[in-house]
C-alpha cells in the first residue's frame, strides 16, 4: 500500500543532516520501511552534501541505482546520515555539519566515515541504513555504536550515483540491528547494472541459516596481536569461542602482508581522492567561483574555503604520490602491496571458510580523542585489508569492554556472503 511516512526523529546525536518529513513509499518488498541513506549516495530531490560544506544545497538530478531499488521495493527514504567529509575519517568528527554522537554513550565518537548511518539506526530512529565502506567506514561505526553492518564484494552492489572518494576500493552496504535486516537489504540492493563498470551479475539471495556445522574459520594472528586492546581481542576470542561450540573449527593462520596494507591503502585512497575531488571547483560542482579572477585563484579560493583540513590533506597527499618523478616510488609500490594483500586473502581463504578477528583494535573513541591524524589513520588497521582484497566483511556485535561495544569481524572469500551471513546469524 503506497502512502507517505512523516519523520521527525528525536535527533539528539546529529546522525542526520536532512530529513524529508514527508517521505513517500509504495509496494514492495520493504513497503513503508524507513532507510536512512549515507550523504554520499545521490537522492533525486534531496540535497547531497557528502559531510561537505562545499556541496551545502546541491540536490542531485537523479538517483543513485541503490536508492532506485530501494524505493521499487517501497522503502521510504527518510533522511539523509552525517558522515566524515567524503569519507576522509573514522570518526565523523571530520563532517562540515558537526560530529555526531555515540548513542550508547554521547561522549564517544560513533565511528566513521558512516557514523551517522550507524547513530540512526543505533538509537531507534531508522530500523535499517546504507553506509559506504572504502576502508571499514560500515564496519568501523557499526562495531563502535553495536549494530550489524556488511562490507559486500566489490562489484556485488552497483556504485552508481555514489559520490566517489577511492573507487577501487569502496562498496555501498546494509547497516541494521540484526544480521537478518542485514541479509534482507543486502538482497534489495544486489543486482547488476550496466552503469556501473565494475558491476557482476551475482545478485544476493539467501536466507540466513545458523548451520555451520564444519565451517572452517582462519584466526590470522595480525588481528589479535600488537596494537589491539587486550581486552577487545579477549572479548572476540569468547565470541569464536561460542562458534566453535556451535560446530565450528578454528586454525591459526598468517596474512604477512598486513604489514604494508594501511600504508598501500593510505597511498591508494589519497591518490584516487586527489583526482576525485577534481571536480569540486566552483565550476562544475560547487558555490560559483569568483568569474572577476584568473581561473587558478577562482579553483584555490573555491577549494581552500569550503574543503575542511582533513579532505585538503588528502588532495595535497595523493597529488604528491601520483606526481612524475614520485608515481613509481609511492603509488607503484602501493599497488604490489595491495596484490600480496589480495593474494594473501585468496591463500588464506583457500584452506579456511572465513577469517574471524576483532573490527576495530580498541572501543569508540572520546571525542576529540584522535585529533592526530596518524593515529586516526592507524585504527583502520583491521579494516582496510577487505577493501584492498575486494572480499565481504561483516562487522557484528559481540559483546562490551567498559559498556561499549565490541564488533566481531568475520571476512569471507569474494561473492560469499552468504557465509559470513550464516556465521554472523549463527553467532547472533
Ligand atoms: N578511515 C578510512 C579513511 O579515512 C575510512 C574510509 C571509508 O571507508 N570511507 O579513509
Amino acid at each position: 500500500m503506497a502512502g507517505t511516512l512523516s519523520f521527525a526523529p528525536d535527533d539528539r546525536c546529529n546522525a542526520f543532516i536532512t530529513t524529508c518529513d514527508a517521505a513517500p513509499y509504495g509496494d514492495g518488498k520493504l513497503s513503508g520501511v524507513a532507510v536512512a541513506v549515507k550523504d554520499n549516495i545521490s537522492t533525486c530531490g534531496i540535497q547531497t552534501t557528502c559531510g561537505s560544506r562545499i556541496l551545502a544545497g546541491y540536490v542531485p538530478p537523479y538517483d543513485a541505482h541503490v536508492v532506485s531499488l530501494l524505493r521499487g521495493e517501497g522503502a521510504a527514504i527518510v533522511g539523509k546520515t552525517n558522515m566524515d567529509e567524503f569519507g576522509m575519517g573514522t570518526t565523523t568528527e571530520t563532517s562540515g555539519y558537526g560530529p555526531t554522537l555515540n548513542p550508547v554513550d554521547q561522549t564517544r565518537v560513533p565511528g566513521g566515515s558512516s557514523g551517522g548511518s550507524a547513530a540512526a539506526v543505533a538509537a531507534g530512529l531508522v530500523p535499517m541504513a546504507l553506509g559506504t565502506d572504502t576502508g571499514g567506514s560500515i564496519r568501523c561505526p557499526a562495531a563502535f555504536c553495536g549494530i550489524v553492518g556488511l562490507k559486500p564484494t566489490y562489484g556485488r552492489v552497483s556504485r552508481y550515483g555514489l559520490v566517489a572518494y577511492a573507487n577501487s576500493l569502496e562498496q555501498i552496504g546494509p547497516m541494521a540491528r540484526s544480521v537478518g535486516e542485514v541479509s534482507r537489504l543486502m538482497e534489495v540492493i544486489s543486482s547488476y547494472d550496466s552503469r556501473d563498470s565494475t558491476s557482476f551479475d551475482r545478485p544476493y539471495t539467501h536466507q540466513p541459516s545458523a548451520d555451520i556445522e564444519s565451517l572452517r574459520i582462519g584466526l590470522p594472528q595480525e588481528y589479535f596481536g600488537e596494537g589491539v586492546d587486550p581486552r577487545v581481542a579477549e572479548t572476540v576470542r569468547s565470541a569464536i569461542g561460542r562458534l566453535e561450540d556451535l560446530g565450528a573449527e578454528t586454525v591459526p593462520c598468517a596474512i604477512p602482508s598486513m604489514a604494508y596494507a594501511l600504508a598501500a591503502y593510505y597511498v591508494i585512497c589519497t591518490s584516487e581522492a586527489s583526482s576525485n575531488l577534481a571536480r569540486f571547483d566552483g565550476v562544475r560542482y560547487g558555490p560559483p567561483a569568483p568569474t572577476q579572477k584568473q581561473w587558478h585563484e577562482a579553483f584555490q579560493e573555491v577549494r581552500g574555503e569550503h574543503f575542511g583540513k582533513e579532505v585538503r590533506r588528502r588532495i595535497m597527499l595523493g597529488t604528491f604520490a601520483l606526481s612524475a618523478g614520485y608515481y613509481g616510488k609511492y603509488y607503484g609500490k602501493a599497488q604490489v602491496a595491495r596484490r600480496n594483500v589480495r593474494q594473501d586473502f585468496e591463500r588464506v581463504l583457500g584452506e579456511v571458510d572465513v577469517i574471524a578477528g576483532p573490527t576495530m583494535p580498541t572501543v569508540a573513541f572520546r571525542l576529540g580523542e584522535k585529533s592526530d591524524p596518524l593515529s586516526m589513520y592507524l585504527s583502520d588497521i583491521l579494516t582496510v585489508p577487505a577493501n584492498l582484497a575486494g572480499v565481504p566483511a561483516i562487522s557484528v556485535p559481540c559483546g562490551t569492554v567498559d559498556g561499549l561495544p565490541v564488533g566481531l569481524q568475520l571476512i569471507g572469500r569474494h561473492f560469499a556472503e552468504e557465509q559470513i551471513i550464516d556465521a554472523a546469524y549463527a553467532y547472533e
